[in-house]
């Protein structure tokens, strides 16, 4: 700011000239609020009848009847409308009413475009700040400079033009949270976009929050079930962790996480899903899967669409994750879903490079790797003196042709706990979910699973591994010798009973006992394409005979070796009568 700048001078506008004594008491006003002598000028203005508007500044007093209108309505507008009658409310909040002095800064537009407007004369306006624009536009602080600051808008810049007026409003971008968000759809700034109606907050919070410091978490250990099997038995997710969902376009990655917010029905877990650039025909189908799954009541979708403006997509997810640490810090635990990521770091380069910020690797700016880092450390595992609450993290990454060396990917898998990758030569050979086996991996493992899953699975990824090896072997089949060509199959059957449609999460107790059946090569000897109605013949069995044992399982979480070795005979019998 230069010199001249800092000398503030009052002007006080007025239809006519103040008396004397006026003038003074104005003197003595600037006095106490600013700490020395300011010299005070009069213009004469007809825009303030009965009354005046005293500029300092950038700040702003307006005393006109105009300007006490506004106020009274703002304190108006507070009155709680959530019990049925407001009219005592009403009246007592118009008694208790007296007009203050209370400075407003108000700066000016400078340029506007591509929904970025810099503004000068806001010296002590904050990063992150939110500004209100004219007709009600509003916009965040993201770049201070020396003699002006840059503001991104969160709606169409069209009213809003070079010379109009800028006001600070002194608070940070925040979203209304509670409990009657759930079953609803929303934009970045909390407002419902479902067309149900108005959604009545529990409270304010902020968009940007610190993580939970080290003191206040405890380490993962209480499994969340996805309900499907490749990743429960191979790449278990705990409570409180983040795990990557990684692959190119198109190869069920949505699908993994959509499967995972219906397993978590009847679980107490609530589920928060952010569509980040998506089309607005996706997310519309997303929010009828989950209704028509009956997971839509305890979910909430967070949308800003491709069609959105940059800033609203970027502050989408740090929405979302702000919903869910209510939940969270109330004790609760919270599935945070952020589809996806890469669309997110594209908004922010774009923003950015509208911010004039120096580009770097592949044009993204230099700080895209806080942007998520800074996300991602909000999921957390609280420990018991705070609540215990937890929210698990699973951000999605698109990948061009595979390649997870790019950067953003790469960024963020070393942020995650984990990645599950999917892979299009999976997928598209009918492998779905298309999870790769050696290039997927959960770092919280064991520990998120369960006892009788994790002595269930025991050598399957090994057995997969192995069997990836000898892979490029099947194409020679007949050639091959007896025990080479029943490992084969072996391999192959694991592969088969790997795949799961859509929207049929397993439980537990089916995933350990086809698991126990698997592993002990009771397929052996059934073609391929036959495993997959052997497996769901037994399974049906399994429940209808054998229920308790079923029960069991579900109930403890554990597997004993009688009980393992009672599976291993039920399926052997049960193996020798099919064909
Ligand atoms: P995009 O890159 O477009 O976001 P995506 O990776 O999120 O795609 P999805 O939209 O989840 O992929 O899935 C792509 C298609 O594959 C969908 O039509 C979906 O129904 C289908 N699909 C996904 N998983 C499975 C599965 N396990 N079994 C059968 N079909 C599946
Ligand atoms: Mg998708």
């Amino acid at each position: 700011m230069s010199n001249e700048e800092k000398i503030l001078t009052a002007v006080i506008y007025s239809a006519a000239e103040p008396s004397k004594e006026q003038k003074a008491r104005f003197g003595q006003f600037l006095k106490n609020k600013y700490g020395s002598d300011i010299p005070l000028q009069w213009e004469m203005s007809d825009a303030f009848p009965g009354g005046f508007r005293l500029e300092v500044g950038s700040d702003i007093y307006d005393w006109s009847v105009g300007g006490r209108f506004r106020q009274l309505r703002d304190t108006l507008v507070k009155v709680p409308t959530s019990n049925g009658n407001i009219i005592p409310l009403l009246k007592e909040s118009i008694q208790a009413w007296t007009p203050e002095a209370m400075a407003e800064q108000v700066g000016e537009v400078i340029t506007v475009g591509d929904g970025i407007a810099t503004v000068a004369g806001l010296p002590q306006a904050t990063f992150g700040e939110i500004l209100l624009f004219a007709d009600g536009v509003r916009g965040m602080v993201q770049d201070i400079r020396r003699d002006n600051i840059g503001c991104v808008l969160f709606s169409s810049d069209e009213s809003v033009t070079q010379g109009s007026s800028v006001k600070r409003t002194g608070k940070t971008a925040g979203t209304p949270v509670g409990e009657n968000f759930l079953g609803r759809v929303v934009d970045s700034l909390g407002s419902p976009v479902d067309g149900l109606g108005d959604i009545t907050a529990s409270g304010y919070m902020p968009v940007e929050a610190q993580a939970p410091p080290i003191i206040d978490r405890q380490p993962v250990d209480t499994p969340l079930e996805t309900g499907i099997f490749s990743i429960d038995s191979m790449f278990p997710i705990g409570r409180g962790q983040r795990e990557l969902i990684i692959g190119d376009r198109q190869t069920g990655k949505t699908a993994i996480a959509i499967d995972a917010i219906i397993n978590q029905k009847g679980k107490n877990c609530i589920c928060i899903y952010v569509a980040i650039g998506q089309k607005t025909s996706s997310v519309v189908q997303i929010q009828q899967t989950l209704k028509k799954h009956g997971a839509l009541d305890y979910s909430i979708i967070v949308t800003a669409s491709a069609s959105d403006p940059a800033p609203l997509q970027y502050i989408a997810p740090y929405a979302g994750c702000a919903m869910g640490e209510y939940f969270m810090r109330q004790g609760k635990d919270v599935l945070i879903v952020y589809d996806d990521l890469s669309k997110h770091a594209v908004a922010y380069r774009a923003l950015s490079l509208l911010l004039d910020r120096s580009p770097g690797r592949e044009a993204y700016p230099g700080d895209v790797f806080y942007l998520h880092s800074r996300l991602l450390e909000r999921a957390a595992r609280l420990s018991d003196e705070i609540g215990g609450g937890s929210m698990t993290a699973l951000p999605i990454v698109e990948t061009q042709a595979g390649d997870v060396s790019a950067y953003i990917p790469t960024n963020i898998i070393s942020i995650t706990d984990g990645q599950i990758f999917l892979e299009s030569d999976l997928f598209f050979s009918g492998q779905r979910p298309a999870v790769n086996v050696g290039l997927s991996v959960s770092r919280v493992g064991g520990d998120a699973q369960t006892k009788a899953m994790k002595k269930a699975s025991g050598t399957l990824r090994i057995d997969l591994a192995q069997y990836r090896e000898m892979e490029v072997f099947t194409q020679f089949a007949s050639d091959l010798d007896d025990q080479t060509r029943s490992q084969l199959e072996y391999g192959q059957g694991l592969m088969r009973m790997l795949r799961q449609k859509q929207y049929k999460p397993k439980s537990q107790h089916e995933q350990v006992i086809t698991l126990v059946m698997a592993l002990a090569h009771t397929m052996q000897g059934i073609p391929a394409d036959d495993v997959p109605a052997f497996i769901e013949r037994f399974i049906e069995m399994v429940e209808s005979d054998h229920r308790e044992l079923c029960d069991r399982i579900d109930q403890t979480g554990k597997l004993d070796d009688d009980l393992k070795q009672e599976i291993i005979d039920i399926s052997a019998a049960f193996r020798q009568k099919w064909q």
